[in-house]
């Protein structure tokens, strides 16, 4: 039978390959058990597998026989490397056992469950620690936090009420700081502490050691639950049925005086990439003491410290033999996982002590800079580069970031946390700041600090400001691995939360003010900061290029604008997936014509509007063509239903009627005569080219007039491709087919030149898809639709879908929303069957896909699987793409 629980450290050894197996232990377990198998220093301890933590929350039952004989097997091997006992309260011993309990799931989720420290302390222990470390003050302090975070997350009780009791203690012996208690203070506060506990609880605070190891293992299994962690996952998408392990370990301190310490670090700047150590510590203190944003934190290095003109030494500084360790085990990390590192140590008296390793978090940028980068030093090679880099992260470089030059007011500078640039509406709280984006406003989050409560506030705002807390801190950690910037550790900010207002130095401001933020610089600005393009050379260059020489699939753009045609371009587009003509009709000096062609009362009406629309449409495919020197292009015909065009004010009809030389009261019988009930499902696609042929006939001329007009003046040969939308049969195809060919042909007459062409259609309703065998017939080219193909095959509206699909993803209905993520299973049917029907008819037909799926990775995955020859994605997503469509081929 498997093993439930694997020890590591102190000699453990297992051939048993479970025993690092990041889904049997968990990535915390695993590394704990790699570290210490290349002789790093790493306290003994043993992991609980995440299967028992599956079984335990589907069970809901007591923990079996045998996993209590398997962890008390362990316990005993803990025991026995550091050579001291749990529960041993015997003063002249060797003193007791501590330990720590942590949560690890398989892939880190920062600060989303539970951890307890100091367990196996209790009135008896806590004197053998005292007369063992030669130090009351340390041991009755460990044993007043211990009781403060068990009673908190495994006993469910308010840890403000403890927090308030020390501040009273604090207050009436006159202290400022925690640091003046005595070890009498310490001591008295554990008996308020155990008062407090036990009046809350009806029974004593638990003595027994054993019963408090079962309890913070059942807690941490538990929070594998908890309301954070579920929207992290969803956040993340991890699966709910993974489980966190356990990861029992024996306790070393930081907190045993001035030659102690703790920190965190990263191998290189999780920030920029730069390849310099970059982390905090903080002497004579605990675990989460860095990370809990307390006490500001003190540099690693000399460097860092004198670049930010900070009083207190560097780590390099003032413990040097220990720095020199660390910066080795550094190095050797990195060789070993050729990646960067985010570690967790602690100094006990001296001895360094290695609490964990795994692979940073990082920013786009940085993890750019440091894919590149090592592959030039050789620690990976290319194509584990390409794989490294997380598509969808690279959006965090393509936004816009603060002009240099613009003015900006600052009110303060703090810690660069997480770069890029926001603005936004100050909001002071998460829930808050959730509502205020859902109706549409952009948002910046303002808190003392945050926590893992505050993650939907923090998913929902633009970007994030603290009072409180250093570079790792949790805000700073989530809003990087999110890429939203965040300034942190901002003293000069104070919030008034009762009058919902605050204070930057002496700047007044209320929630609601706008203000930016540059998560690169640290700066808070006032108002508004205009803002630029980003860089596309550099790291990110290299990185693209890579890509593409990897990639099999063509990635274009959907575009109809010049300027869009230039951005995408820039970004890498090879062609126009879908220009939508529609886009067009909406200028403001265009929406008139195209009401008068729709509420005209016969064909003469119409076309006189669509003459006027002709010119108009011409110029706009010029400059489009001319953008895309001779790059593919596939323009869509008129797609929406018309009465999307119509006017909806008393003034827009009166100044249209005054136009046209009708009534209003005629204008408005024929607009409510286009009303549809289905407007989706009603008059829209070919079947406004079908019945109007005239639309599409202007059109076509504007296209190939336009086409001619670029050719001729020298430039590449344009190859429009015109696409048909929402065809469903054959026949519809074939009409517009010949229509087309029938205006290309008096184009070319008139014109005296002859250009190649092709006429396709969007396959985007599941009948087009079943038939596409004999539709091929009639196409060149397929181009799926799938935000159309998703709603008519789902029968869901994309328009009103936002109202019930956030349940249905929850409750895991759909793994995903399939108008982000295509719905492989069944909406990939169609496209797959589509695809295959229509190259057995047209062997050489051209195949893409235009839905917003075009720039999704895990829809483009698919998209490669099938064979497309292009994905379309909007002119931002055209990098991800390009990445997403390296990292399919690669498999
Ligand atoms: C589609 O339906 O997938 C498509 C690209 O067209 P539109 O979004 O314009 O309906
Ligand atoms: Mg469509």
């Amino acid at each position: 039978m498997a093993k439930s629980v694997y020890t590591f450290g102190g000699g453990a050894v297992h051939d048993d390959p479970r025993a690092k197996d990041k889904t049997i232990v968990g990535g915390k377990g695993a590394n704990l058990a790699e570290m210490a198998g290349i002789g790093l220093p790493v306290p003994p301890g043993f992991t609980i597998t995440t299967e028992e933590c599956v079984s335990y929350l589907q069970q809901g039952a007591d923990f079996s026989a045998a996993l209590r004989a398997e962890v008390a097997e362990a316990l005993t091997h803990i025991e026995r490397a550091v050579g001291k006992k749990f529960g041993d309260a015997d003063p002249s011993g060797a003193g007791p056992l501590l330990v720590s309990v942590r949560s690890g799931a398989r892939v880190s989720m920062p600060g989303m469950m539970d951890t307890v420290l100091n367990l196996g302390l209790n009135d008896a222990t806590v004197q053998g620690l005292a007369a063992t470390s030669g130090d009351e003050r340390f041991a009755w302090d460990s044993y007043r936090r211990f009781i403060q975070m068990y009673s908190d997350v495994v006993l469910g009780l308010d840890h403000g009420l403890f927090e308030e009791a020390l501040e009273i203690a604090k207050e009436d012996h006159g202290y400022l700081s925690d640091t003046e208690m005595l070890a009498e203070d310490w001591q008295e506060l554990v008996a308020e502490y155990k008062r407090l506990a036990e009046g809350e609880l009806g029974h004593p605070f638990p003595q027994d050691v054993t019963e408090q190891l079962w309890g913070a293992i059942r807690a941490v299994f538990d929070s594998w639950d908890s309301d954070r962690a579920k929207v992290y996952r969803r956040l993340n998408d991890i699966p709910g049925d993974w489980g966190t392990a356990v990861n029992v370990q024996a306790m070393v301190f930081g907190n045993m005086g001035d030659t102690s310490a703790t920190g965190v670090a990263f191998t290189r700047d999780p920030a920029t990439g730069e390849r310099s150590y970059y982390g905090e510590w903080l002497v004579n203190a605990q675990g989460e003491d860095v990370v809990a944003g307390i006490r500001t934190p003190q540099y690693l290095t000399r460097d860092a410290r004198l670049a930010a003109k900070a009083e207190l030494p560097s780590m390099e500084e003032a413990m040097p033999e220990a720095y020199a360790e660390l910066a080795a085990v550094f190095d050797l990390l990195e060789r070993h996982y050729r990646d960067m590192q985010d570690i967790e140590f602690t100094v006990e008296r001296g001895k360094l002590w290695m609490l964990q390793t795994r692979s940073g978090k990082r920013t786009a940028k940085a993890a750019l800079r440091m894919a590149v980068d090592m592959v030039g030093e050789g620690l990976i090679d290319e194509v584990t580069a390409i794989r490294r880099v997380d598509p969808m992260a690279l959006d965090q470089l393509l936004h816009p970031m603060l002009d240099p030059d613009a003015p900006r007011d600052v009110l303060t500078t703090a810690l660069p946390a997480s770069p890029g640039a926001a603005s936004g509406k100050i909001v002071l709280d998460s829930d808050l700041a959730e509502k205020w984006a859902n109706n549409g406003d952009k948002v910046i989050l303002v808190r003392v600090e945050t926590s893992p409560e505050d993650i939907h506030g923090m998913h929902a705002a633009q970007g994030i400001l603290t009072a409180r807390g250093g570079m790792t801190s949790h805000a700073a950690v989530v809003a990087r691995g999110m890429g939203r910037p965040c300034v942190s550790g901002a003293a000069a900010v104070s919030i008034d939360m009762g009058a919902r207002s605050l204070k930057i130095g002496d700047r007044a401001l209320k929630e609601g003010d706008l203000i930016t933020l540059d998560g690169s610089t640290g700066q808070v600005m006032a108002g508004l900061v205009p803002m630029i393009e980003p860089e596309l050379a550099g790291d990110f260059g290299t990185l693209m290029q890579w890509a593409d020489k990897h990639r099999r699939m063509k990635v274009r753009t959907n575009a109809e604008t010049p300027e869009d045609c230039r951005m995408a371009l820039a970004f890498g587009a090879e062609g126009i997936g879908l220009c939508r003509t529609e886009h067009m009709f909406f200028d403001a000096g265009r929406i008139m014509a195209v009401r008068e062609m729709i509420l005209a009362d016969d064909e003469a009406g119409r076309r006189r509007a669509l003459a006027k629309l002709l010119p108009e449409q011409r110029a706009d495919f010029v400059e489009i063509f001319t953008a895309m020197a001779g790059l593919p292009c596939t323009i869509r015909l008129l797609d929406p239903p018309l009465h999307e065009f119509l006017p909806q004010r008393d003034e827009e009809f009166a100044e249209l009627a005054a136009d046209v030389g009708v009534s209003v009261e005629h204008l408005k019988r024929r607009a409510e005569e286009l009303h549809e009930f289905n407007p989706m499902l009603g008059h829209r696609g070919c079947r406004l080219g079908i019945t109007f042929p005239e639309i599409y006939e202007m059109q076509a001329r504007a296209i190939f007039e336009a086409a001619c007009a670029v050719s001729s003046k020298g430039g590449d040969p344009v190859v429009p491709e015109v696409m048909i939308p929402l065809v469903a049969t054959r026949k519809e195809l074939e009409i517009l087919r010949s229509l087309v060919d029938r205006v290309a042909a008096e184009v070319f007459a008139e014109q005296g030149r002859t250009l190649e062409y092709l006429v396709g259609t969007m396959i985007e309703l599941p009948r087009a898809a079943l038939m596409a065998g004999e539709i091929a017939e009639e196409a060149r080219f397929f181009s799926f639709g799938t935000n159309d193909l998703t709603q008519t095959t789902l029968g869901v509206s994309r328009d009103d879908a936002g109202r019930f699909l956030a349940p249905y993803v929850e409750q895991g209905i759909y793994p995903r929303d399939p108008f982000v993520t295509l719905d492989v299973d069944g909406v990939g049917q169609l496209v797959r069957l589509a695809a295959e029907r229509g190259r057995a008819t047209r062997p050489d037909i051209k195949l893409g896909i235009c839905g917003e799926h075009g720039g999704d990775p895990a829809s483009i995955r698919f998209c490669e699987e099938v064979g497309l020859d292009y994905v379309s994605a909007s002119p931002y997503r055209v990098p991800i793409a390009r990445l997403a469509a390296a990292q399919a081929a690669l498999g």
